[in-house]
């Protein structure tokens, strides 16, 4: 996930800003909150206190939103209802919901299946906060239905079913990108044209700060307070997968919230992976390519997506980067 680091290198520009000066009558607006299960921060430039305090405002009544449409945690959910009932017959969805699943299917195309929403037929079976995981035999009789093929979606009805027994969805592998580009919308709608939004690790930028990028810092996976890259970035969305953020370590193994689909274990090919790109709900879906696929099978598959830009770190601390980051050779 994206730092404290990072947070705390904004707002060393944002005061270096104010020297700068060269900015119109304005102020910049900052809040956090806890929604999601995550921390939501919002920095907007506005002209006036009015309208920043009212658009960040918009910005959490979105995030409660998009939350309660597909939180696991809320049994009342559309999509605790699709977890209840499709195995049995057809569930009637949202349009929005519906097409947040169909997009899932194309991120398990793209990604030869590293991402998979249908991971949570297993992926429920382990409570990190609890130190719980299933023993294999448990893995074994629920891995059949990891399967995105077996999701039946049909479009002109906006209905979705399980073609196998046990199956289960979890959108939390692209619900905060998601949440975020909603966000930057809002904003946009609203005339806002520098703002940068984040949910946990996903993050999205609107605009640059008067001249100067944003600049974002990526974490080592084993030290929060160590940077191992800053970037500066204008207009674009970054998220950072660690397996640092939900885990627990048992006898040396670490077990942690990103599923290898076709194994059921956490997926552990790298330590963390950033993803650059033009929105949220992209790069927070192939933020886990890497884990599951490995960093060359990743940056392979990367290559082929336009404006797509990644940095992982390996189990043994090496970096990978895709071309358009690589340092110059020295
Ligand atoms: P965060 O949820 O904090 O944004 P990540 O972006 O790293 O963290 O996403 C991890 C989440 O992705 C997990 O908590 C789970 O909800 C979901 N997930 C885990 N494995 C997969 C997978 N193979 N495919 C799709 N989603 C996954
Ligand atoms: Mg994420």
């Amino acid at each position: 996930m994206l730092l404290r680091a990072a947070v705390l290198a904004l707002t060393t520009v944002a005061t270096g800003m104010a020297v700068a000066g060269a900015t119109p009558a304005g102020a910049w607006h900052q809040r956090e909150a806890a929604i999601m299960g995550t921390r939501i921060a919002v920095e907007l430039w506005s002209p006036t206190e009015a309208q920043g305090e009212a658009a960040i405002d918009a910005v959490m009544a979105e995030m409660h939103r998009v939350d309660a449409l597909m939180s696991h945690y809320k049994p009342e959910s559309q999509l605790s209802q699709i977890n209840a009932h499709a195995g049995a017959g057809p569930v009637r969805v949202d349009r929005e919901l519906f097409d947040l699943i169909a997009r899932s299917l194309d991120f398990s195309r793209l990604t030869d299946g590293a991402f998979d929403i249908t991971y949570a037929s297993v992926g429920y079976l382990y409570d990190y906060r609890h130190r719980v995981r299933p023993d294999e035999a448990e893995i074994d009789s629920h891995l059949p239905a990891v399967d995105w093929r077996s999701l039946e979606l049909d479009p002109a009805n906006s209905t979705v079913r399980f073609r196998k027994p046990g199956m289960r969805i979890d959108l939390g592998g692209f619900a905060k990108g998601y949440a975020v580009d909603r966000s930057i919308e809002l904003l946009q709608a609203r005339g806002i044209e520098h703002a940068s939004v984040s949910a946990g690790g996903d993050t999205r930028i609107l605009g640059d700060r008067f001249g100067r990028p944003w600049i974002v810092g990526i974490r080592h996976p084993d030290d929060a307070n160590r940077v191992i890259l800053r970037m500066p970035l204008e207009n674009v969305a970054l998220s950072t997968s660690g397996d640092y953020e939900r885990y627990f370590d048992e006898n040396g193994v670490r077990y942690h919230h990103i599923i290898d689909p076709r194994t059921g274990h956490s997926a552990s090919k790298v330590r963390s992976a950033t993803i650059i790109g033009p929105t949220a709900t992209q790069t927070d879906g192939l933020s886990k390519t890497a884990f599951v696929l490995g960093p060359e099978k990743a940056l392979e598959i990367l290559a082929r997506i336009p404006d797509i830009d990644a940095v992982f770190v390996g189990p043994d601390g090496k970096v990978y980067y895709t071309p358009g980051l690589a340092p110059p050779a020295k």
